[in-house]
């Protein structure tokens, strides 16, 4: 059963922290603080009850089956699908489309949707703060076809420019592809606000939600997005499972992803019918345990409470932001007015690699590199940047031992 914070009453991170056995690790002498939530997050016991459930009591191949652990695992399966569609607020399971994750829906979206709209002289936006999976599927179908992709600016403080991406948005815009929140400055983007703009140009829309899932309620149809992308390891579900909504409409017009089984309705040699969504965008066998411990995972975010999650997570980042503000040399990358539970930063004294590796040893986890998001760095003018990203279980003693760490670090760095 997952806790739930009830409004008013003090959130109970000691009684969340007891379900993800993991935090309980001890890393070089010390007990884990585990601040690498942007990148992948752990997993509560119901996560991993739900798919060893699976292989224990009702797992075999989906959909095709007569028997009864055939029955039971699509039973499982498409369960999963609609407790998905009800966790990002789509009128229907038939858009929901099980995938290996946020890289793998954007790719689909990109050539899918690409081949179906894009032609020679026209133009994809992104903005500077995408990440590599939304940015390089969409060079792969402009590129052949004689489209361009472009990006909006980003403010100095980590904002989208919505004046100058309302400058880039033209006739030619046949797409927008958007990053709910960045992944390397914690940016909320008004995506509202973005597909209402984009809308006005006749452009579809395309979210990248890999960042938004674990921390705030999505409501696709609320947003008036045409896709959106998610993983399910950063939600505290399993990896290599995913979701990428689409409008129904749009997944109708648009042509399949894979070849294969299940993806058919009538196959001959001089020309194969395709079925219906979503199984037209599901070939082959797919990750059968995967959804259930994604589903698993919906019910616990929701258990907790997506609201008193984005607010206690607000809480661990304030403070985090306030703390590592006062160490000297240390400048933090991202001042939007919106921001989530990422905080990413330089040292003068030290290389983010450095950090990182003694930061380790004092049992903190964190994310040292570009995020896959150099475009961003390039924007910033950075290599790298240390980055802590905070959890529904995380506290502000670890965000103690995180700047401890650093000042540690820096008696060794500082000449
Ligand atoms: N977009 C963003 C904003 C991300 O943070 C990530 C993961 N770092 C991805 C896309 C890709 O997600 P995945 O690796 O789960 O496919």
């Amino acid at each position: 059963m997952s806790p739930s914070a009830t409004p008013g009453s003090a959130y109970p991170v000691d009684r969340i922290r007891e379900d993800f056995p993991i935090l309980r690790e001890e890393v070089r002498g010390h007990r884990i603080a585990y601040l690498d939530n942007a990148a992948s997050s752990q997993k509560p016991l119901s996560v991993l009850d739900a798919v060893e459930d699976v292989y224990h009591h009702g797992y075999a191949n989906i959909h095709r089956g007569v028997h009864v652990l055939a029955e039971r695992a699509t039973a499982h399966y498409e369960r999963s699908r609609r407790r998905m569609a009800a966790f990002i607020g789509s009128g229907s399971a038939d858009e929901v489309i099980f995938v290996r994750g946020t890289t793998e829906g954007l790719n689909l979206a990109a050539s899918c949707l690409g081949r179906h709209v894009l032609r020679e002289g026209d133009e994809v936006l992104l903005t500077e703060m995408e990440h590599h999976s939304n940015i390089v599927p969409w060079q792969m179908v402009a590129g052949p076809v004689g489209a361009r992709v472009l990006a909006a600016p980003v403010t100095d403080a980590g904002e989208l420019d919505l004046d100058a991406f309302a400058a880039l948005l033209s006739d030619r815009t046949r797409i927008v592809s958007v990053v709910h929140i960045s992944n390397a400055l914690g940016t909320v983007n008004p995506v509202r606000k973005i597909v209402r703009m984009a809308k006005e140009r006749g452009a579809y829309v395309v979210v990248d939600g890999a960042q938004a899932a674990p921390h705030h309620p999505i409501r696709v149809r609320e947003l008036g997005c045409d896709f959106y992308a998610l993983s399910g390891h950063k939600m505290y579900g399993p990896s290599g499972i995913g979701v990428l909504w689409g409008r129904r409409e749009l997944l109708e017009a648009i042509p399949p992803w894979q070849g294969g089984g299940e993806m058919i309705e009538r196959v001959r040699f001089d020309r194969t019918t395709y079925a219906p969504p979503p199984a037209k965008f599901e070939a082959g066998t797919p990750n059968i345990a995967g959804p259930v411990g994604l589903a698993a995972a919906a019910d616990y975010l929701e258990g907790v409470g997506l609201e008193a999650v984005a607010a206690h997570e607000r809480t661990v980042r304030e403070y985090a932001e306030e703390r590592l503000g006062d160490v000297p040399g240390l400048r933090i990358l991202g001042a939007a007015d919106e921001k989530a539970a990422v905080v990413s930063f330089v040292l003068e004294d030290a290389h983010p690699h450095d950090l990182g590796t003694v930061l380790d040893h004092a049992g903190v986890a964190v994310r040292t590199g570009h995020h896959c998001a150099q475009p961003l760095m390039d924007r910033f003018q950075v290599p790298a940047t240390v980055r802590a990203s905070f959890g529904l279980y995380n506290t502000t003693a670890e965000v103690d031992r995180l700047v401890a760490g650093i000042e540690a670090a820096l008696e060794i760095f500082r000449p």
